[in-house]
């Protein structure tokens, strides 16, 4: 397979690659910051599923200063050119994950840590024609339910 041949977003664990992602962002026009480096970087093999607050967080750590208003539009391009999945419901802030492919999430509710999860069975009488887009699973991680026993 050609090394610049992209990887179909049906394979579980296909990862954002930052270098096509930067080439893309500058084909919609945006400079190629430090902050914009910064978010790339991060998203880059990370499988933490951060909210964009956690984002501004480390790219504030890394920069020592950031504007949240670049990093949240550097994550919509991102999102809209296909880079970064976003995923909502899990709890009331929206997660972002660099890894595309159809997969699954289950988040813990007490430490809010993110899992990627194969695919969910879809339940036998979801009605003819029923496209599900999303299976959200919540729980308690083992580590928080030991916590509270
Ligand atoms: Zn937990
Ligand atoms: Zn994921």
């Amino acid at each position: 397979m050609p090394a610049n041949e992209k990887t179909p977003a049906s394979v579980y664990g296909a990862m954002l690659k930052p270098e096509e992602a930067e080439h893309e962002l500058r084909g919609q026009g945006a400079r190629i910051t430090a902050q914009r480096r910064a978010v790339l970087d991060i998203l880059h093999g990370n499988r933490t599923h951060p909210t964009a607050e956690a984002l501004v967080d480390e790219v504030r750590l890394r920069l020592g200063c950031v504007a949240p208003g670049t990093i949240y539009n550097t994550l919509e391009t991102l999102v809209k050119l296909g880079f970064v999945r976003r995923i909502d419901g899990l709890e009331q802030k929206a997660h972002f994950d660099p890894d595309t492919s159809d997969h699954q999430h289950a988040i813990c509710l007490q430490c809010r840590t993110v899992w990627d999860v194969g695919p969910v069975e879809h339940p036998a009488d979801v009605p003819a024609g029923f496209t599900v887009l999303n299976t959200l699973i919540q729980g308690i991680c083992g580590r928080c339910a030991h916590k509270t026993s």
